[in-house]
């Protein structure tokens, strides 16, 4: 047994946590041998590479765990680097000796910050980005360095000339008055001795730029101040300490005008030499205010990831418009901006104006991004080449408009840079059928381009917010496709904190526009920390979100003119569903039943999480507010006769879905479905809530068949439809394009909006074929059942969870089904083999009964199902579908 890929908080490295009982994770390597689990392992914790001394050892505990173990040593030290390795024993005590020693570091923990923050404003409605900073000498070797930052606004470092830190969007987008985050950086090979500078540039961003479209900055907060602490430690001991305080002095930088939605400007002609390097730079200085009050207060370390530059396009194209425009074509709809080089004159301009499609006329189209101008404007200083990527503005496009070029310009001189929160990519699967994988492309550049940060409706318009209903109902999926756990837990401590005093939960967090509850939105508040557990066995964060979790269903539940109903109110509904027809927005799908569905699920979610947490009061209550609130569903939406009062596909879906039906309306209701979708010629009519279970509560009662029919379906309306028209991320609506080439009303048109992406969810568990276990989450069980039907004869792909890589690949052909599936070391798998009979099946030629590793073999609905521990295994046999 040797232990690799050491993580703490889900990290490998993490640098400034502040937790202060860190979570420990690990992979367990085992030869070839099956079955392989952990059955003992020891932790040593050091402050020193050598482990000389230790300053936690756990000893040998008898703990099959490698997946949030917890630190249990004594207190840690602020700003104090900590290496920890860790060794496994397997069942038959064998281990193979120490893991290679990994390291995480604490930030600032309860130490009080010594700076104060500062700021250059001139007037608060200046525009033009300040620059700050600071020299210092150091004098000594120094043994390491440390930068401990944040602003109100956005910004960005250097140190001697040279960026600090390759993080973007820095601090974050948090819920500012109660949490702002700190980043630490490693700055020690950047120090020279003698004289050093320290430079900062400040943004408005989401801090108080124009966030929303109502127009207005967040809520009023002062903009753009710098928090910083430089923490020098030299060889000889001593401590040197550099603050934002009044020897840092402040100018105009050449970055005239940023804004998240609109772009920036930047005048290379203003730049001031060596303004980030010690010496005299150019330009004219001025003092910096000081604030009275020193740091913390609200400022958090960082907890979620950082965004980043995560690759790299080459455009496909230039293209000349039917209007003579030039245009860039990047071939794929991204999130990010442009990094240009350019040469010309002092005082000639580039501008780029970005956008996502082309209109039928073949010209740019820029109504759907409504009032967001996404448009770069650059001043060339001349002198040779320059390069230039904005630093505090993103853009979504797929085409961006050359409205302004010095000469002529070449694709080369284009390089599309692609930025989202740096999450790794955990799930990937393919299939035969080549528009499915352009599907789960579409459904990954979706989340790429919409998790930069926070989990946003779409990054293009003026909106781009962290709507709760499209985060929800997306994020199963998304915890396929990436490790995705701190990402939410950043988003739901926001979430928490937006919480309202009644225990509401606003449309969007952090709440950038104002508005009420509304059901299957607000309800974010109990299905993401839910998911999160599922997928990732994440039992601290549950904890940390019960409170939310049961405060929202105390809000519901005073809602309704009946305790158990949820009936009254403002709801989004089954927003964008097409059985209303006409201009609505929402579907036909009576809101109350919605809402009272969704109720449904959170106090059952609650009385879930109770009984994991050992709440055992709060496990009973929930759970008998559940069946409550089921009955009153039944009473109130179910007729005499055992039939959904309310004729529409998502009723049918989240009757069954959240299994409010008793079994004979559990039938008519799956009838029902088929019937509805029959009518309307095979397809779909859910907007945003039934949507995303369309296909699972066909697959789940019988109708597997049709859920397949429906995800291959082609024209309008349908998950494939919008790629016969070109599309390379998941649109807003079922026909962004109509089939005429026109577009929908450029009100609310977006072309990468991830909500529709949680057909994700459905292909990875069904046609991939793995799903987590809520019994034994974060997949220390997976469920393996794939489900082939029609044109899904093959499918593989994989899963890395916190365990190791789950593997699978399995082919339906003339009759025979073959399944060759990898187990990660200390985890299980439940497999269900479809069409099988218990005595057809081999396993590496050998019948499955005699397989090492194999147990529990037992027919299920429609196969054989049985448990394999940790291996790879290759299953062969006749196939009875
Ligand atoms: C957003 C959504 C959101 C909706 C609320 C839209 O403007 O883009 O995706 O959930 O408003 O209904």
């Amino acid at each position: 047994m040797r232990p690799y890929d050491l993580r703490c908080e889900y990290i490998v490295n993490p640098l400034g946590i502040d937790v202060k009982a860190p979570r420990f994770y690990w992979k367990l390597h085992a030869g070839l041998e099956r079955g392989a689990m952990q059955g003992v392992r020891r932790i040593q914790v050091a402050d020193n590479a050598l482990f000389d001394p230790v300053y936690w050892d756990s000893g040998e505990e008898a703990d099959g765990e490698s997946a949030h173990v917890v630190y249990a040593g004594p207190e840690l030290k602020a700003r104090t680097r900590y290496w920890w390795r860790v060794q496994a024993w397997d069942a038959r005590s064998f281990s193979d000796g120490w893991s290679e020693a990994a390291w995480f570091e604490t930030g600032l923990m309860d130490e009080g910050w010594a700076a104060h923050w500062i700021s250059a404003e001139k007037s608060g409605e200046d525009e033009i980005c300040p620059a700050l900073r600071r020299e210092f000498a150091v004098n000594g070797a120094v043994r390491s360095a440390r930068v401990y930052a944040t602003a109100k606004g956005l910004y960005r470092l250097w140190l001697n000339g040279k960026p600090v830190g390759d993080w973007l969007f820095t601090p974050g987008w948090t819920v500012y008055r109660k949490r702002l985050q700190y980043q630490v950086y490693d700055v020690t090979e950047l120090l020279r001795s003698g004289g050093n500078a320290l430079g900062a540039m400040l943004g408005r961003g989401w801090y108080s730029g124009d966030i929303g479209w109502q127009e207005k900055p967040e809520s009023g907060l002062p903009p753009r101040e710098l928090l910083l602490e430089l923490h020098i430690d030299y060889a000889d001991g001593g401590e040197q300490v550099i603050t934002t305080d009044s020897e840092w002095k402040a100018a105009d930088s050449p970055l005239l005008y940023s804004a998240i939605y609109h772009g920036e400007q930047y005048d290379a002609r203003l730049e001031l030499p060596g303004w980030n390097e010690p010496g005299s730079p150019g330009g004219c200085w001025r003092d910096v205010s000081v604030a009275p009050e020193g740091g913390r207060g609200v400022v958090v370390a960082q907890d979620g990831l950082p965004v980043r530059r995560i690759e790299e396009i080459a455009p496909k194209a230039v293209l000349r418009t039917n209007d003579g425009e030039t245009v860039l074509d990047m071939g794929q709809n991204m999130v990010g901006f442009v990094r240009f080089h350019v040469s010309g004159n002092a005082g000639d301009r580039v501008v780029l104006k970005h956008f996502e499609v082309l209109d039928k006329d073949n010209n740019v189209y820029f109504a759907n991004l409504r009032r967001a101008r996404q448009t770069v404007e650059y001043t060339l200083k001349s002198g040779g080449e320059e390069i230039f990527e904005p630093f505090f503005s993103f853009q979504g496009f797929q085409y961006v408009m050359i409205a302004e070029w010095p000469g002529e310009p070449d694709i080369s001189m284009f390089t599309g840079v692609v930025v989202h929160s740096d999450m790794e990519q955990t799930g990937r699967f393919s299939t035969a059928d080549g528009m499915i994988n352009q599907l789960q492309h579409n459904i990954v550049w979706g989340q790429k381009g919409n998790f930069l940060d926070v989990p946003t409706d779409c990054p293009q318009r003026d909106e781009r917010l962290g709507w709760t209903g499209d985060a929800q109902v997306f994020i199963s999926t998304a915890c396929f496709n990436y490790l995705a756990a701190p990402f939410y837990t950043k988003w739901l401590r926001d979430m928490a904190a937006e919480q309202t005093d009644e225990g509401g939960i606003p449309f969007v967090v952090p709440a950038a526009v104002t508005g009420d509850s509304s059901s299957a939105w607000g309800d974010a508040a109990t299905v993401c920390p839910w998911t999160v557990y599922e997928y990732y066995g994440d039992t601290r964060l549950l904890e940390e979100c019960y409170p939310m979790m049961k405060r929202w269903v105390g809000y519901i539940r005073a809602q309704g003119q009946d305790e158990y109903l949820w009936n009254t109110g403002f709801h989004f509904g089954d927003w964008l569903g097409l059985d209303a027809g006409g201009d609505s927005y929402v579907g036909a799908t009576s809101r109350d039943l919605i809402a009272t569905a969704f109720y449904a699920l959170s106090a059952r979610l609650v009385a879930q999480a109770a009984a994991i947490l050992g709440h055992d009061d709060d496990a009973e209550e929930y759970g008998k507010l559940y069946k409550r609130v089921k009955r009153a569903f039944r009473d109130e939406f179910v007729t005499p006769n055992g039939r959904l009062a309310c004729p529409t596909q998502t009723a049918q879906v989240l009757g069954l879905h959240f299994d409010l039906l008793n079994k004979p309306s559990r039938k008519r209701a799956a009838n029902t479905l088929k019937e509805l979708i029959d009518e309307r010629k095979g397809h779909l009519s859910t907007g945003f809530v039934g949507t995303p279970y369309l296909c699972h509560a066909l697959t789940d009662n019988g109708l597997h068949s049709e859920a397949c029919a429906l995800v291959m379906k082609k024209d309008y309306p349908s998950w494939l439809y919008p790629i016969t028209k070109g599309a390379t991320t998941m649109w807003e609506h079922w026909d962004c394009i109509k089939p005429d080439g026109s577009f929908w009303s450029p009100d609310m048109n977006s072309f990468n909006h991830y909500a529709y992406g949680s057909i994700g969810d459905w292909l990875y568990r069904n046609i991939l074929g793995i799903a987590p276990d809520a019994s034994r989450p974060g997949f220390q069980n997976v469920r393996v059942n794939p489900l082939p039907c029609g044109e899904f004869t093959e499918a593989r792909g994989s899963f890395v969870s916190l365990y190791g890589e789950i593997n699978v690949a399995w082919k339906l052909a003339e009759g025979r089904f073959e399944l060759n599936l990898t187990v990660p070391v200390n985890a299980t798998a439940t497999v269900i083999l479809p069409g099988a009979s218990k005595r057809g099946v081999t396993e590496g030629g050998r019948p499955l009964g005699e397989a090492e590793g194999i147990s529990d073999i037992a027919r299920s609905d429609g196969g054989v199902a049985f448990t394999a521990g940790s291996g790879t295994y290759k299953f062969e046999y006749g196939y009875k579908g």
